[in-house]
């Protein structure tokens, strides 16, 4: 794929009788607005962003780039936390925010067709007289295209299932600017290849997404959330996993180790007490049958030696107990600031969660780094931000080192290198152990849908 210096004055005249002036920039400013995402990889401008308003201009402008070879990058809320909206070779970014449109709420059918930059917290509002919410909450103010392209996961996944889980059909625009259609509206199908499933998750590098129709779920009526404090990380994650193994359906469980809890206290003037803790909510139609589980939970969290145990019912109590959980990033960039980090996101099978936590742990301390942890563990998904002064190359390299063998330690495990990041620029180089002989037939199939490489190059494969 060429790297271009730029885009000719027939480029931009081409992208203007498309789109007109107002709705595309070459100017700095946009420019570098669209360079990032949130992750510490370095940035890159594009060449020219532009915001589209419906599929068709993207059909006209994607053909145009397919012809010309320019890279072509689709760009959302921006943020990914592996690099994956970074237009590393220039070229287009398509700005996808201005189609955010709900384009039919179906409950009946406890269905939703919307465009792809819609903010997925303003369709849970839209949502909500209905009875009904769309679950994956990533944390971030994420749209549901970028959601989609990363398959995105976040606390909620242990009960309700990924991004991916909810889509029942996408409309696309291949590189080549032909526009498709795969999945239907019935609530299963075993009819042909997934394509849907082969869109979900590939981050913008097989085609741009120009609607969704995902399936919903209805609001659970009822909430309890429990706080449990452990004397070491072994108990906590032992916890985790006899939860899993006895069947229990959280609809959240999650592990924070001390250090944060710590950042936490002083961020948010909390008093928390500080040792490895698990934060668990329960939702469902019944009091009694949540109560029910709690308890449970406590008599497993007690066979580990909990020290304390804080439970509530209800959405006010859930949100008070939980208000440690959403504060975690926030707490790690306040306390460092100006420092970069290796984001770990590998997940492994249950049964091996309490020793990917383990080594972790010892991977980032016995190279003197600082690595506050956290994770969803009730999937096995383990979170650190190993972090770095950017003018220190040898801790930077001591970082890079850490998050190596972390990676091939979870894969060794029978793991993987990204639980929902995605691959983006980061977890590139691990694709090949992680998958093998597999990698060439992704690699295969990318050139068969986008023989020029010009959906976001430099990304996935
Ligand atoms: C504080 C914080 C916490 C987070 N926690 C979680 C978490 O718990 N779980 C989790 O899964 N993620 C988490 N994330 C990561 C991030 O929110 C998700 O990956 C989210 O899905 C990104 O969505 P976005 O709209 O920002 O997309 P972007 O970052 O803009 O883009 C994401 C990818 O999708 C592609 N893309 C965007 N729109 C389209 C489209 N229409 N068609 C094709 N490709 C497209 C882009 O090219 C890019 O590769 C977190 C991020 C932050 C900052």
């Amino acid at each position: 794929m060429p790297n271009p210096k730029s885009l000719s004055a027939a480029d931009l005249e081409f992208l203007y009788s498309v789109v007109g002036r107002d709705r595309i920039s070459t100017g700095t400013s946009e420019l570098d607005l669209h360079s990032h995402d949130e992750s510490g990889h370095p940035s890159h401008r594009p060449h020219a962003v532009v915001w589209p308003h419906s599929t068709e201009e993207i059909s006209k402008i994607v053909a145009y780039a397919n012809e010309y070879e320019i890279p072509i990058t689709p760009y959302a809320a921006g943020t990914s936390l592996e690099g994956n909206p970074i237009p590393v070779q220039g070229g287009i970014v398509l700005d996808m925010r201005k189609m955010d449109q709900i384009l039919d709420i179906r409950p009946e059918d406890l269905q939703v067709t919307v465009q792809p930059g819609l903010d997925f917290k303003k369709l849970n509002d839209r949502l909500k007289k209905h009875g009904l919410f769309f679950p994956p909450d990533p944390g971030a103010t994420a749209t549901i295209g970028g959601m989609v392209a990363n398959n995105a996961k976040g606390i909620r996944a242990i009960k309700y299932g990924s991004t991916g889980d909810q889509v029942l059909s996408l409309e696309v625009v291949l590189p080549d600017g032909r526009i498709i259609r795969c999945g239907t509206r019935a609530m299963r199908s075993s009819s042909g290849y997934d394509l849907v499933k082969l869109f979900v998750g590939s981050e913008g590098t097989l085609g741009v997404i120009t609607e969704v129709t995902l399936r919903l779920t209805g609001l659970p009526r009822e909430f309890m959330a429990a706080v449990a404090c452990f004397d070491s990380v072994a108990h906590a994650t032992h916890s985790v996993v006899q939860m899993v193994q006895a069947g229990l359906a959280p609809a959240a469980l999650e592990f924070i180790d001390t250090d944060i809890i710590r950042l936490v206290n002083h961020f948010k003037q909390m008093k928390m007490h500080e040792a490895p803790t698990l934060f668990i909510e329960c939702q469902g139609s019944s009091r009694v049958a949540l109560e029910d589980e709690i308890r449970f939970v406590k008599e497993l969290c007690d066979g580990n030696g909990c020290k304390t145990f804080a439970a509530g019912v209800g959405r006010e109590e859930r949100d008070r107990l939980w208000e440690a959980r959403y504060s975690v990033h926030e707490s790690i960039r306040c306390a460092y600031p100006g420092r970069r980090g290796y984001v770990v996101d590998v997940a492994v099978p249950i049964s091996a969660y309490p020793e990917i936590v383990r080594f972790a742990d010892e991977a980032i301390t016995s190279r003197k780094l600082v690595g506050p942890a956290f994770g969803h563990a009730g999937e096995g998904n383990l979170h650190a931000e190993i972090l770095f002064a950017p003018n220190d190359p040898a801790q930077q390299a001591l970082a890079k080192e850490a998050n190596h063998a972390i990676v091939h330690q979870a894969l060794a495990l029978g793991g993987t290198a990204t639980g929902e990041h995605g691959v983006g620029i980061g977890k590139r180089e691990f694709m090949p152990k992680e998958h093998g002989a597999s990698l060439e037939l992704m690699k295969q199939i990318k050139k068969l849908i986008d023989p020029h490489g010009i959906m976001n190059p430099g990304k996935k494969v």
